[in-house]
């Protein structure tokens, strides 16, 4: 038998109110493992990325992160147990400098602030080139930089990045990727809700299709193929 997995979701049921977004979700993460979560509008993807973060209430089911159960606690609790989701916190504070905005990602008494500050600095050395300069005067790319270092100073084992490509220009979404791919150098296992399907699928190595709250398909990316893009996205 393996490791026990990163994440396990497990008949995982959200409702507003009477209308009802998820029915029965199950899967599995591995850690060191990236996956995209894909689905037409209205299929489920972000409300899947709020229930596990703690944004809404799971009303049935089960969550396990890192051997802990976090179903429906509070979204700080489950920040603090390692599950990050993005764009929580996705602007900068313009007036502040690189190394403050870096600061404002943990607790104020974190002991290991320093080497919190460094793991970032390491994974973005284009930070701390810039670490006195202020936010506000980073160009786009290097301000969405910030935005997820800033979300990795609590050494996260798993980032949920919801749609972080949607309404950016081209050269932005390449630099979401590349940044993405550095905190999955580090470490981090990431769940990725993305618009673009192709893009998504070549970075992920499991892919997890929705279908009105309920899971269609689930499999290694590469066997996600564009008939089954088509069949429930209505591309490929
Ligand atoms: P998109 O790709 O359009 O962002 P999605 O797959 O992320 O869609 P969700 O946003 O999770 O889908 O929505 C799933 C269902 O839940 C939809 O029918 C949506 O209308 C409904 N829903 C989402 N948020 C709420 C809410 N706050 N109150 C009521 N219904 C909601």
């Amino acid at each position: 038998g393996g490791a026990a997995p990163l994440l396990s979701v497990a008949d995982l049921q959200v409702r507003y109110g009477p209308a009802q977004a998820l029915f029965d979700v199950s899967f599995e993460l591995a850690a060191d493992t990236t996956l995209a979560v894909l689905g037409a509008n209205g299929a489920g993807k972000s409300t899947l990325a709020r229930a596990l973060s703690g944004l809404v209430p799971p009303s049935g089911g089960r969550i396990r992160f890192d051997g802990r159960d976090i179903t429906a606690k509070a979204p700080d609790v489950i920040r603090r147990a390692g599950l990050v989701h993005l764009p929580e916190g996705r602007g900068v504070f313009p007036a502040l400098t690189v190394q403050e905005n870096l600061r404002m990602g943990l607790a104020v008494d974190r002991a290991d602030r320093k080497a919190a500050l460094e793991r970032a600095f390491s994974i973005f050395p284009v930070l701390a080139q810039r670490h006195r300069q202020r936010a506000g005067t980073l160009s786009g790319g290097e301000q969405q930089m910030l935005s997820l270092a800033r979300a990795l100073m609590v050494s996260p084992r798993l980032v949920i990045a919801d749609e972080l490509s949607l309404g950016l220009a081209p050269r932005l979404v390449d630099v979401v990727f590349e940044n993405l791919q550095r905190a999955r150098e580090a470490g981090v296992s990431v769940i990725m809700i993305e618009q673009f399907a192709h893009r998504a699928l070549g970075f992920a190595d499991r892919c997890l299709i929705l279908q009105r709250g309920v899971v269609a398909w689930s499999g290694p990316a590469e066997a996600a193929g564009d008939e089954l893009l088509h069949r429930y996205l209505g591309e490929g």
